[in-house]
């Protein structure tokens, strides 16, 4: 039987773990959680039937699990767990992470004969409760098919390169993301300008060659509704900018678009507020533009 171990209950986190437990039930496994606040881990165990446990006790779990903000709370996480960690675990980090950390941490760990394998997700805190978020996992291909199975709260997995490959895809999806949120923001708000109404616009939008992810799902149900609600923090999509960034400058790219997506987003954070969900970055363009985009 398999344990697992889940560090991280945050918005996406709590419902991945959910999975995990589900699975453990399935197959007489073990299910445990950690989070640095502990009311929230023990939430968990109440709802979903995990096992609340202390940090050091996740180094016994076969197959690991992280989802914090940035590497640099995962570097945190190994480091506090040392020498606790067991030869023979998989190190599965689903944070949007760094590729250089990823290849750092995949070192470091190995001399606690724990492997280390990239694996950010995508399909947000929807995809997360439903299970079907995609997962996007740098590594050696055996030990990519080996963790496969694992995978309780993945609708699709996707082997995409060697260690840092899985966080390199991830932080330029989203920066996918933040250009298209972006640019349909700001064309919404010059057609409202314009004096068109907006949701019109939007719906002819949807139906036509300029729709994305952003003009069907998040501007209608978070802009347009004025609700914002908070599932993916606006800092976070910033940070994630700025991964894509460094993977652009790792190989001297030319990428100008997503440089100045960087920029904006940074100014978003800082002047609307980085817990903000993402898509309050349009307030910014509201601004700009003195338009509301409703
Ligand atoms: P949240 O802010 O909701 O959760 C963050 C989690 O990290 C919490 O459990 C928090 O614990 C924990 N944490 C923060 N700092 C530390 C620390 N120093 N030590 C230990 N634990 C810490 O973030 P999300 O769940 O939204 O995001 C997690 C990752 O997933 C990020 O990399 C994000 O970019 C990515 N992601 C997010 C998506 C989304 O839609 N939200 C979609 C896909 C990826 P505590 O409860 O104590 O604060």
């Amino acid at each position: 039987t398999t344990t697992s171990a889940f560090i991280g209950l945050g918005a996406m986190g709590f419902p991945m773990a959910a999975h995990l437990a589900r699975l453990a039930q399935d197959t007489g496994g073990h299910a445990l959680v950690w989070n640095r606040t502990p009311e929230r881990a023990r939430a968990h165990a109440a709802q979903h039937a995990s096992t609340a446990v202390d940090l050091q006790d996740c180094a016994q779990a076969d197959v690991l699990f992280s989802c914090l903000p940035t590497s640099a709370e995962v570097d945190e996480v190994i480091r506090q767990l040392g020498s606790r960690l067991r030869p023979g675990t998989v190190w599965v980090d689903c944070t949007s992470g760094h590729p250089d950390s990823a290849r750092r941490q995949r070192e470091v760990l190995s001399a606690h004969g724990v492997t280390f394998l990239d694996a950010p997700v995508s399909g947000g805190t929807n995809g997360a409760q439903a299970g079907t978020l995609t997962v996007m996992v740098g590594g050696p291909v055996a030990e990519v098919d080996a963790v496969r199975p694992h995978l309780a709260f993945a609708g699709k997995v996707v082997h995409v390169g060697d260690t840092g490959a899985g966080f390199a895809v991830k932080a330029i999806n989203n920066v996918l993301l933040a250009v298209n949120l972006w640019a349909a923001g700001e064309g919404l708000a010059v057609l409202g300008k314009h004096g068109v109404d907006i949701g019109a616009a939007l719906e002819v939008i949807n139906a036509s060659s300029g729709r994305s992810n952003a003009s069907e799902n998040l501007i209608g149900q978070r802009v347009l509704t004025r609700e914002f609600p908070v599932t993916f923090a606006l800092g976070l999509l910033a940070k994630d900018a700025g991964i894509a960034l460094d993977v652009v400058e790792s190989v001297k790219g030319s990428a100008p678009v997503l440089a100045q997506t960087l920029g904006l987003y940074r100014a978003a954070a800082q002047i609307i507020g980085e817990h903000e969900d993402h898509s309050a970055a349009l307030k910014l363009i509201e601004r700009m533009n003195a338009q509301e985009i409703t």
